[in-house]
């Protein structure tokens, strides 16, 4: 049990602004402790409390109307255990910061995010994702969990251990507690080729050609403008080592479709009807590629590849607002197309919209629950008005495709219809009361989606 001395006085007297200056995440105070005994004296002593991450979300998931708390001041714990595959980490550390000591073991995360910016926890708890038709939401590598919950106790929670709740735990949107520490399967290290392709034709875009680009390597990307054509496609295949002694789970992911897996074959010139970019691009129109991944087909340590966005520069646009639904994998040309006479009017507020693909998963609250899923993706210019008057339109035309909203970014589904998709939500609530029974934990947007 933690002391009963008082908590200590925050350092912050106001939270401030998400990432993109766009979520206030209230009155606060938000606290930042420097010991995992404070932060459990911290939490003891809230009646209400919200973790941030590093801020990266668009939704109003990490707002509170009461205190917040933040985990960069406390250590960055990272545990590699090589022989395990696993590697246990403390919930605020950036996976950038991760996959270079992951690096240094001769091991790596099988799939990451478009930035290696954000932390493992408030990655994990909105079910973020990469791309890749094989590839899960990175909650899905989540192992065990360690929860400071609303008495200031310590409760660890396990994937074999605790399978029967488990499912329920990780991506749980910080209602359930502050999550200390995540333990995560890693893959042997493997390396990348990254080329982008310009012009997806439209007869390519709008059907099967999809289809086999999104199929074609180990994660790809498509960005448009909804005029019916692909502008740029974001290729990334693994390295398969020749002697099949040294191939890894990891590169056999690759599939046996599309671009080569060995890496004395160049990439083809034109794929798909597209062309090979000649010069490094930015997913975003106007900004220069070089703040990008190498994108010069050299094989390179994945977390070097994978991301869109290095490390050591502001990723994306940052006068932004993001929007993304889940569909599902196979119905994702359909889906684009019943949006498409929309284009018109997403065109002026939008810097580009993205095409991924993500694999199922059991998570309770996941988007991509029991379900492959692909990605029908906004990136707004900061027009916050004109942008939510817009959504239920794109919303409707999505209707079809019983779209699931990601939960760190805007949208304006009703709960009841967000919540239709989640099977498994009764479940999480009795979770719920059984981990958080005083609402601790509890804010404005968990009560609306997940009920009270
Ligand atoms: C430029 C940009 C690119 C992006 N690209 C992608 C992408 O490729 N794929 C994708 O899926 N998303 C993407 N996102 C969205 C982003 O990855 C998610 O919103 C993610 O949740 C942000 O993580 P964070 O650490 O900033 O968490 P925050 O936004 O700070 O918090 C998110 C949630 O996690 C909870 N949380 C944080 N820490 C803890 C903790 N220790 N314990 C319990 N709960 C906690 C918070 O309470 C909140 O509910 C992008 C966002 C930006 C700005």
């Amino acid at each position: 049990m933690p002391s009963p001395s008082p908590a200590p006085e925050p350092l912050l007297a106001r939270p401030g602004l998400s990432w993109s200056g766009t979520v206030d995440y209230g009155p606060g105070p938000l606290h930042a402790p420097r010991t995992l005994e404070e932060l459990q004296r911290i939490v003891a002593g809230a009646r209400r409390i919200r973790a941030l991450g590093t801020r990266h979300s668009f939704s109003r998931v990490a707002a509170s109307e009461a205190d917040l708390v933040t985990l960069g001041e406390l250590p960055e714990e990272i545990e590699v255990d090589s022989a395990a595959r696993t590697v246990r980490v403390a919930a605020g550390v950036r996976y950038g910061t991760l996959a270079l000591e992951l690096a240094r073991h001769g091991l790596a995360l099988a799939n990451t995010g478009s930035l290696p910016h954000i932390s493992v926890a408030g990655a994990s708890a909105t079910g973020t994702h990469g791309s890749g038709d094989r590839q899960q939401a990175l909650a899905a590598s989540v192992r065990a969990l360690d929860l400071v919950t609303a008495g200031g106790d310590i409760v660890s929670l396990d994937r074999e251990g605790d399978a029967e709740v488990f499912g329920g735990a990780v991506l749980a949107l910080g209602a359930l507690g502050v999550a200390t520490h995540l333990t995560l399967d890693v893959v042997p290290a493997f390396e990348v080729r990254q080329r982008v392709y310009l012009e997806l034709p439209a007869e390519q875009f709008g059907g099967a050609g999809l289809d086999a680009v999104l199929a074609g390597a180990y994660s790809v990307s498509v960005f448009h403008h909804w005029d019916g054509t692909g502008a740029q496609i974001w290729a990334k295949q693994a390295v398969v080592a020749g002697d099949p002694a040294e191939r890894t789970a990891a590169a056999d992911a690759a599939g046996p479709v599309g671009l080569p897996t060995d890496p004395r074959s160049a990439f083809p010139e034109l794929w798909h009807g597209a062309r090979r970019a000649d010069a490094a691009v930015h997913p975003l129109p106007g900004l220069p590629g070089d703040l990008c991944t190498d994108q010069t087909g050299t094989p390179g340590p994945s977390h070097e590849r994978l991301p869109h966005f290095r490390l050591e520069f502001t990723p994306s646009s940052g006068e932004e607002i993001q929007s993304e639904y889940y569909v599902p994998r196979a119905q994702i040309a359909e889906a684009l197309a019943a949006v498409m006479p929309l284009g018109d009017r997403i065109r002026p507020l939008l810097h580009a919209s993205e095409v991924r693909t993500v694999a199922a998963d059991e998570l309770w609250l996941s988007p991509a629950h029991g379900r492959d899923s692909a990605l029908v993706h906004f990136t707004w210019k900061r027009r916050p008005a004109e942008v939510e008057a817009l959504l239920p339109e794109i919303e409707a035309a999505l209707a079809p495709f019983s779209p699931r909203p990601h939960w760190g970014k805007v949208f304006t589904l009703d709960p009841g219809t967000v919540r239709a998709h989640y099977p498994r939500l009764e479940d999480f609530r009795s979770l719920r009361d059984r981990l958080d029974p005083t609402r601790t934990f509890a804010n404005a947007y968990v009560d609306r989606y997940l009920g009270v």
